[in-house]
């Protein structure tokens, strides 16, 4: 009864150095890797993966921030693998509603810099994978 979904060390955390930290942190939970990659993302990328948010007055600088640098890209499967990295990785607003102990509640102070990406549904997952890891 496995799932994948995907994860994102955005841009953020890749300059503060804690992919390892997120890595750990998946992995501890009993989730695998199935695939990680360092990557720029392209722009056409970008625009795809966060299509949901095209009319938001954040899309513009959504899509700036995480095309800014190196981001790392993370197929991660096991039980119920879409909610468990959810949960690991806190609410969208790392200070109003992650928790401390998850990624975002722990390291995060602005909404934009949360640090993660996390599939939020399996149709969102399947999709997103297929964006980021088309080989896989
Ligand atoms: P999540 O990443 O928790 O699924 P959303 O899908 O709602 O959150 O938003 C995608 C990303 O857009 C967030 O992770 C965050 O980086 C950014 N974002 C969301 N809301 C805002 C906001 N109000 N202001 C700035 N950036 C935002
Ligand atoms: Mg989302």
């Amino acid at each position: 009864m496995s799932e994948r979904t995907l994860v994102l060390v955005k841009p953020d955390g890749v300059e503060r150095g804690l992919v390892g930290e997120v890595v750990a942190r998946i992995e501890r939970k009993g989730l695998r890797l199935a695939a990680m990659d360092l990557r720029v993302a392209q722009r056409s990328v970008a625009e795809e993966h966060y299509a949901e948010h095209k009319d938001k007055p954040f899309y513009g600088d959504l899509l700036d921030f995480i095309t800014s640098g190196p981001l790392v890209a993370i197929a991660v499967e096991g039980p119920r693998a879409i909610a468990a990295f959810r949960q690991l990785a806190g609410g969208t607003d790392p200070v109003e509603k992650a928790t401390p102990g998850t990624i975002r509640g722990d390291f995060a102070l602005e909404t934009q810099y949360n640090l993660v990406h996390g599939s939020d549904s399996p149709e969102s997952a399947e999709r997103e994978l297929k964006l980021w890891f088309p080989n896989l």
